[in-house]
């Protein structure tokens, strides 16, 4: 593949080869047309640069062996955080099932990792799902891409828990949807105020979850029993 950023500068941004493997896995970013093309480049290599400006500006020399390749990985790395952004996630619940199940089915424990969208910080956890159905169920297994396909995002856990919550009440149209979020930020571990241990909880109820308390203690009471 040409690489006509490297031909037109001096300081050589990526190798003919680190630019394979992003159009290989990241084909998105690569148009037929060359001059999309070039563009994306360009905004790869301004990227690449910026990070470069980063490593100075936190004090470390970027050209040092260590640190030469980081722009790349780093930008890899971003493109793998956001893959969510290139799936409507709620495509995977439409594969339903008619089975007559008339109370909850709660799926608990659903690991994921994201990003904080206003420090590019991580932050993870687990997300537990509740929906008592009305005719359709989806399989186990689909909420958890459901779960990841939000998550790999830029996020906030707030938006994280509604979106979920809204995708499985407007595809699966159950009686009533519940979801808590529990995750740790490392914005809040690492930096500012410190709180190592501090886990954060969001709920989103819909449906009849709204005005049914005797159901929302069911659902609590039975993702607090694992920890016993
Ligand atoms: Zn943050």
């Amino acid at each position: 593949m040409s690489n006509p950023i490297n031909q037109k500068r001096d300081d050589v941004i990526m190798t003919d080869e680190q630019l394979l493997i992003l159009s290989q896995k990241f084909p998105h970013l690569f148009s037929q047309h060359t001059h999309e093309e070039n563009r994306n480049l360009a905004d790869i290599s301004r990227f690449t640069d910026a990070i470069k400006q980063l490593i100075s500006l936190c004090g470390d020399d970027p050209e040092r062996d260590g640190l030469q390749e980081t722009p790349f990985r780093v930008l890899k790395a971003f493109l793998e955080y956001t893959e969510g952004y290139h799936e409507d996630p709620s495509i995977h619940l439409e594969k339903t099932f008619d089975i007559h199940h008339k109370g909850l089915i709660l799926i608990k424990d659903i690991e994921f990792y994201s990003l904080c969208e206003h420090h590019f910080s991580p932050f993870f956890g687990v997300a537990h799902i509740g929906y008592i159905p009305k005719e359709k169920i989806t399989g186990l297994s689909k909420m958890g891409r459901l779960v990841e396909g939000y998550a790999k995002r830029f996020q906030v856990q707030e938006r994280l828990t509604t979106q979920i919550a809204e995708a499985i009440e407007k595809v699966l149209e159950p009686e009533g949807t519940i979801v808590v979020v529990e995750a740790k930020h490392m914005c809040m571990c690492s930096r500012g105020i410190k709180k190592v241990n501090t886990v954060t909880t969001t709920s989103s109820l819909l449906g009849i979850y709204e005005n049914r308390p005797d159901l929302r203690a069911e659902f609590y009471s039975l993702i607090k029993n694992k920890r016993e």
